[in-house]
């Protein structure tokens, strides 16, 4: 296998992320519950997107680029901390979002107006036409030009999850269970491989925040990831636990992740977001209720981060 640490890393986040018990919630669910705080990874509100950019912006230096682009939607939580992690790299960011979902100067759009941020909007909603116009945007521009896909979820970014799980085994506590959002992809494939390689025993659940096919995305980035790290790991679905927490849609609030928000900041002062953290951290909720953890078990909940979309409109 080769070593993550061999593959070229920016530093951009402060790391490993704190891992703390959350009594109120654990008593009320009879089960263990420990939240993984990569709301806290250290850059613009923090969030899991920086451990994917470590990775991937230095794919970009090495390549020689000078301008990175991506795309997502609207209020994208990635989108701008790549915005965030660019500048702070002497990098120049492109954001070309998707138009849907555009309000008013709020949440991540207020953050990237703060940042001086180049975001074009293009009415479209298939990705194709997105990474089609980045390149007509980049032959405009007369210097390299790096694409960094929706969510960072690539091979090469997942292994910031690899990496991650890597991080949890050495934090001291064995867990049964790991759950997570899951978006497009790259940080529940990244986890559930990094489980596989690090964190034997412990099962990980996906999310869904989104109706895309993840029981066909997630073992196909898992084995992509793999490939990268030269290890022979066979994928089989005992490998990755995915649940459809999606609601009504992407980004559309549900009254399960408003319920578990709720439940988090009332019990515990922290807050969840509408899009992702609080639809998974519902499915955590629903998981225990269906007595898939016993008392004894202990549950990590990873808190992906979303604080910009928090602020974006009503719950
Ligand atoms: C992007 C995001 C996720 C989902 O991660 P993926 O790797 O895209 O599946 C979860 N939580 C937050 C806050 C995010 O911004």
């Amino acid at each position: 296998m080769r070593s993550l640490d061999r593959f070229p890393r920016v530093s951009l986040g402060v790391f490993p992320t704190p891992i703390q018990k959350l009594e109120n919630i654990s008593a009320l669910l009879h089960t263990n519950v420990y939240v993984k705080r990569d709301d806290l990874t250290g850059l613009g509100l923090g969030g899991n997107k920086i451990r994917k950019l470590e990775f991937l912006l230095a794919d970009a230096g090495e390549k020689g680029a000078q301008v990175v682009f991506t795309t997502g939607g609207a209020q994208s939580n990635h989108a701008m901390l790549t915005a965030a992690a660019a500048g702070k790299l002497g990098l120049r960011a492109i954001l070309v979002l998707k138009k849907r979902g555009v309000t008013e100067c709020l949440g991540n759009q207020l953050l990237e107006k703060l940042m001086g941020t180049d975001v074009r909007f293009v009415d479209t909603d298939d990705y194709g036409d997105i990474y089609a116009e980045m390149d007509r945007i980049g032959a405009g521009l007369g210097v390299p030009y790096y694409k960094i896909p929706c969510g960072g979820s690539n091979a090469l970014g997942s292994l910031g999850y690899v990496d991650c799980a890597r991080e949890i085994a050495g934090q001291g506590i064995h867990f049964d269970h790991i759950v997570c959002a899951e978006g497009s992809g790259g940080t529940m494939a990244g986890l559930a491989l990094g489980a596989k390689l690090f964190l034997p025993g412990t099962r990980v659940h996906g999310m869904m925040v989104d109706s895309d096919p993840f029981d066909v995305i997630t073992p196909a980035l898992m084995r992509k990831a793999a490939e990268l790290l030269e290890t022979p790991v066979e994928i089989t679905p005992e490998d990755y636990r995915l649940r459809d927490m999606c609601g009504p849609g992407y980004a559309i609030p549900s009254e399960a992740g408003n319920a578990a928000i709720s439940l988090m900041a009332e019990r515990e002062g922290l807050f969840l977001d509408p899009v992702y953290t609080g639809k998974a951290f519902a499915g955590l909720v629903e998981l225990a209720k269906e007595g898939v953890f016993t008392e004894r078990d202990n549950v990590l909940f990873l808190h992906s981060g979303g604080a910009g979309g928090l602020f974006a409109g009503k719950l």
